[in-house]
């Protein structure tokens, strides 16, 4: 009897020195919230991009077949995912859900503890009826506000996909914790479509949730929140000069 208790003490004795190893490791690493300009060339693209006609096979083409295009918004996904070359080989899905925030980026967490080449990441876009977010989810954006904003959570995407496992939770850890950190990552994450040649996109997605009629009840609630942390419309504008 006492020998097994010997074996369970130093069972749960690695144990725990497995876990201190791995949170000292994550608390460890070094992880910049600010998004970088990528040093990658990327299109540019048409300041309007509604009511054009698009082929969307062509387009599949240039994102790759291990894109997941959401119901009713397929264009619109796609010309976001195209303005991201760096992304063609990466596997990303775009859900229509039912709860959550308006929109989220993220990734499965079982794929993290394989191979890069393998993460699937998952971009969850709210399209619930009849909620506080109506105004601004993304069935309710023009056709050029929701590139930007795809186009803003595939910044996400091309960051996360540059961390390694350890990064990513201290990422996780510095969002959650730390405003200031919440607020450098999201505010550049805006300067991602701007980067990728989508600027007048993003630009227009931010003038919308702040200015169009349908949302300015909502903004007045929440000015204070999308203010601090995402770039407001006349920041956007001195950058791509509209
Ligand atoms: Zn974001």
């Amino acid at each position: 009897m006492r020998r097994f208790l010997k074996y369970i003490l130093i069972i749960l004795s690695l144990a725990l020195l497995l876990v201190v190893t791995i949170v000292a490791t994550v608390l460890l690493q070094n992880v910049d919230p600010k998004q970088e300009e990528p040093n990658i060339q990327t299109y540019t693209f048409a300041d309007t991009l509604a009511n054009r006609e698009y082929d969307l096979d062509s387009l599949r083409a240039i994102i790759g077949d291990n894109k997941g295009l959401p119901e009713g918004f397929e264009i619109a996904a796609a010309i976001a995912y195209s303005a991201y070359p760096q992304l063609k080989e990466v596997n990303i899905d775009m859900i229509l859900t039912q709860s959550g925030a308006p929109m989220e980026s993220t990734v499965d967490i079982w794929s993290l503890f394989g191979l890069k080449r393998n993460r699937q990441y998952l971009i969850l876009l709210n399209d619930a009826q009849n909620t506080f977010f109506d105004p601004i989810l993304l069935r309710s954006l023009p056709f050029d506000a929701q590139v930007g904003i795809l186009a803003h959570e595939l910044g996400h995407i091309a960051y996360y996909h540059k961390l390694n496992l350890f990064q990513f939770d201290k990422w996780g850890l510095g969002y959650l914790r730390s405003d200031e950190f919440r607020a450098i990552h999201e505010r550049t994450t805006d300067l991602m479509p701007v980067y990728h040649g989508l600027g007048s996109q993003i630009y227009q997605y931010a003038y919308f949730v702040r200015k169009d009629s349908s949302c300015v009840a909502f903004y007045e609630k929440e000015k204070g929140f999308m203010n601090k942390y995402y770039m407001t419309d006349e920041e956007l504008s001195e950058v791509v000069g509209q």
